[in-house]
């Protein structure tokens, strides 16, 4: 019984110095001390001493250690170390880690988090938002954009050039706006609310493109020379790396260039031989200087001995002699420009490689470390901009639209539907900003921007679907008032591009992360590759040992706040939100165990087990987008009203992890330690439940209530309203018709009738005829009629107007025909 109670005190102790995560000098005096009372109780004799001391001397003493114990590991650990490609390598040290590090690595600290600050606009910015932006979207026809001109009107153009609406990022001193990520963020949220091309068109320069990629490898003479011209508009660049060969495998282009001698403007200079074949390139068709990716190749040796010198970037004047650039691609009902570009053995100078010679080889870095930025920004603000844009159009349309006597968005299963679009309006606007804030603090976060493009996309196409399904019909006529379907035909380009979100959840979030985010994996990966013996062993014994403490204590950590729910952990609140900063405790203790697992069953196998990647990735990515919600209602002052769109998001994302974490273990390729692990991650089964249905009724109700909470779920949307601005008109709309409810009743009731709620022009009519409301009521009546109205109807056309060869109309069509032989049938039948 004696001899049992060292034991449990043991492994008390154990457990105890894990959960905080105590040093190896620590834990050895602490067991120590177990052990001295264990013999001063006679309980503890010379064996037990004698097992210690085998086992704690050679681990504390570092040239021990190290020689008998390291050294033979480090051998063992280069036999089976993951092969990395250069370009995988490139990818995993661009960048920065940031947040998402400590929640991968089992022990957030949420001071830390909350005290990172709240991104907000500068007066410039906000100024700029009030005004060039909202002149903009009020001069940019969306239906004639995408339907009648397949492109933007040249006036808008203009308009965007003069303004600097391509040189956001570019800086002050070359003539930009030099704007914050957040501000970038804000116009792009803005801009899709109206019009997807035009957040695309004014995305994309700003993002990964040759402003970004001169501003940080440029030749002085480049920047001087390009960055004014890119301000102004008087270029206008386009990127192109992908290939018809080589999409997301991009590392694999086809395209080459080759270092040789040649005629320019008249003299023989060294440069570059191109060609190349590119598609899907945005802007190319407008372009006027091509940023171009290739390999390059240097067989007669003119840069340096290296013949091959791999991915390289250059900018190219679309209309050097040889370069075939204009046609369009037709993206989907977004007309946006995109389009093809080619060369055949191009002749340009060496000074076109952006950075010059020197920069040689370097493109595929330059393009992941921009990467790391630019992913974080575009996309992910544009689908910000479009979810928020759902939710409040939604909520207006399902309280104002009645079937069965009743605002469609009252019916249960509609709340459904209702309350995921709110709850992903919610944190897509959380983490957007979080992620933009990152960059703005200065990261350069790639998993933080991998995770965010990725779950903010896939949000934005579920947020799009269930709008559609709450509109109806109304969503799927398309005409100058439909404001839903052009978001719905574009969802899969932004799930496609910069990464096609099934490889950047399976191979990008996990892949990157695994190896950023942990605190001793890349120690070891760059230990076993130095080449001085003495200091490969000495930098691998401290990362090797600090990563089997941090697995111990990531064991017993997951083991203790797996059995609580979390429940003893810390949370920096003591509200309703306590919980959730618990169960996030719980689920990075979790997520950091079985990371080691992974890696250290699967080794580099890891790679190729995408699915389990992904899953990992998933919590990843949960942990990440919830911690940002917590930190948004916290900056925003914990307004109380905001707290069913904060649980619901919060509860949303932990059901999600619950799933990934269980169904990891269910497909664990190691099927005992699957086994084993789901028991003690799980011992009471899956607990936690996604949002219930008292949760989606709160939130559906925000979204249809005019209030505070439904204000801040649509900051930074255009919903002024003009005759061009559908969103900003239904968002009158819903004032209108809210106010006239009363007066509705009133009249109803005076009439000893309950009127349907339409025609309200005429129920205004009795109202005054019964003497129980006034004019002005019976106005706000007729006002909501005419609301309402536009509201619910739909566009129709003269048949020819939607033929997009006109010709054709002239012709006899196949419905006359059809018509004229009926015509025709009916009177032989009648004869
Ligand atoms: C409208 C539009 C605009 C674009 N703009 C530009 C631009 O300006 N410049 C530019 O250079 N490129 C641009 N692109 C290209 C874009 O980045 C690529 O389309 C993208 O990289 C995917 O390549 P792909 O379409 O050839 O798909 P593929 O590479 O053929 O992929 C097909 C599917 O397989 C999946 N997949 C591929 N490999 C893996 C893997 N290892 N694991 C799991 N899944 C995998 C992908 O996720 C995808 O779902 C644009 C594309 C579009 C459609």
């Amino acid at each position: 019984m004696s001899v049992f109670l060292v034991c449990v005190a043991l492994l008390v102790a154990t457990g105890i110095l894990a959960y905080h995560r105590a040093s190896l000098t620590l834990f050895t005096a602490a067991l120590a001390g177990v052990l001295l009372i264990g013999t001063f109780s006679d309980i503890v004799g010379f064996w037990s001493w004698l097992v210690f001391l085998i086992v704690a001397l050679p681990l504390n003493i570092a040239s021990v250690r190290q020689q008998h114990l390291t050294k033979p590991l480090l051998a063992l650990y280069r036999k089976i170390m993951p092969e990395m490609s250069t370009t995988e390598k490139e990818a995993i040290d661009a960048g920065t880690t940031w947040w998402e590090g400590d929640l991968f690595r089992g022990n957030p600290d949420w001071h830390k988090m909350h005290n990172f600050p709240q991104p907000r606009l500068s007066a410039e910015e906000q100024a700029f938002l009030d005004g060039p932006v909202e002149e903009l979207l009020a001069m940019t026809d969306d239906w004639h954009t995408t339907h009648e001109r397949a492109d933007l009107a040249p006036e808008v153009y203009q308009y965007l050039k003069d303004h600097g609406f391509f040189a956001m990022i570019i800086k002050k001193e070359y003539g930009g706006l030099e704007f914050s990520a957040y501000a970038q963020s804000c116009v792009l949220q803005k801009l899709t609310s109206k019009s997807m091309v035009l957040s695309s068109i004014v995305g994309v320069p700003n993002s990964l493109g040759p402003g970004e990629l001169l501003q940080h490898y440029g030749t002085d003479e480049q920047k001087n020379y390009y960055l004014p011209r890119l301000a102004k508009g008087i270029d206008v660049p386009c990127f192109a790396l992908t290939s018809p060969e080589a999409g997301s495998d991009a590392g694999a282009i086809p395209d080459v260039g080759i270092v040789c001698k040649g005629q320019w403007q008249g003299e023989e200079v060294l440069g570059l031989k191109l060609t190349w074949n590119k598609r899907y390139i945005t802007l190319a068709p407008i372009a006027t200087v091509l940023g171009l990716a290739f390999k390059l190749y240097d067989p007669d040796h003119l840069l340096s001995e290296e013949e091959d010198r791999g991915i390289t970037c250059a900018l190219i004047p679309a209309d050097t002699p040889g370069v075939k650039i204009g046609r369009r691609h037709f993206p989907l009902n977004v007309p946006f420009q995109n389009g093809p570009t080619q060369g055949e053995e191009v002749f340009v100078p060496i000074s076109y490689i952006i950075g010059g010679p020197e920069m040689a080889g370097q493109g595929w870095r330059m393009l992941v470390e921009c990467l790391s930025v630019g992913r974080a920004i575009t996309l992910p603000s544009n689908s910000t901009g479009g979810i928020k844009a759902a939710a409040l159009s939604t909520g207006a349309y399902a309280r104002i639209r009645r079937q069965f006597k009743l605002p469609v968005g009252k019916m249960e299963g509609v709340e459904e539907a209702m309350a995921r679009i709110g709850g992903y309006a919610y944190m897509a606007d959380a983490s957007t900003s979080m992620s933009v804030g990152a960059i703005d603090l200065g990261e350069k976060p790639s998993v933080v921007s991998a995770i965010t493009k990725y779950h903010m996309t896939e949000r934005m196409r579920t947020a799009i679907n269930d709008a559609m399904d709450v509109h109806g019909g109304k969503g799927i006529c398309m005409g100058p008032n439909n404001y839903l379907a052009r978001g719905y035909q574009g969802a899969p380009v932004a799930i496609t591009v910069e990464g096609a979100n099934i490889l950047t959840r399976n191979m990008i979030i996990y892949g990157q992360g695994a190896i950023r985010c942990h605190p001793y994996v890349l120690a070891e990966l760059q230990a076993a590759q130095l080449t001085d013996e003495g200091a490969a062993v000495t930098a691998f014994d401290k990362a090797l040992f600090g990563h089997i403490g941090f697995a111990i204590s990531n064991f017993f950590r997951t083991f203790w706040l797996s059995l609580t729910g979390g429940a003893f952990s810390h949370s920096p609140y003591n509200d309703d939100t306590a919980r959730y900063y618990k169960q996030m405790n719980r689920f990075s203790a979790a997520l950091a165990l079985m990371s080691d697992v992974a890696m250290g069953t699967l080794g580099g196998d890891l790679k190729r087990r995408e699915r389990i990647s992904a899953r990992l990735g998933d919590i990843l990515s949960m942990l990440y987008i919830t911690s940002s919600v917590l930190k948004r209602y916290q900056d925003e002052g914990r307004q109380v009203q905001d707290l069913p769109l904060v649980k619901w998001a919060c509860e949303d994302n932990m059901a999600k992890a619950q799933l990934a974490l269980t169904e990891l273990f269910d497909n664990f390729p190691n099927r005992v330690i699957g086994i084993v692990l789901k028991r003690i991650v799980f011992p009471f089964g899956r607990t936690l439940r996604k949002p219930s249905d008292m949760l989606d009724h709160q939130v559906s109700r925000i979204m249809m209530t005019p209030c505070e909470a439904r204000n801040r779920l649509g900051k930074h949307l255009y919903l002024t309203v003009e005759p061009g601005n559908q969103l900003g008109r239904v968002e009158q709309a819903l004032l209108d018709v809210l106010a006239a409810e009363p007066l509705f009743d009133k009249v109803s009731k005076a009439s000893g009738k309950r009127l349907p709620f339409f025609k309200l022009h005429e129920v205004a009519d009795i109202g005054l005829e019964l003497g129980v409301i006034n004019k002005q009521e019976a106005d706000k009546l007729r006002k909501a009629e005419d609301s309402r109205l536009f509201v619910i109807n739909v566009d129709d056309f003269e048949p020819d107007y939607l033929a997009a060869d006109k010709t054709l109309t002239q012709q006899p069509n196949g419905a006359e025909a059809l018509k004229a032989e009926s015509k025709k049938q009916t009177k032989t039948a009648a004869a």
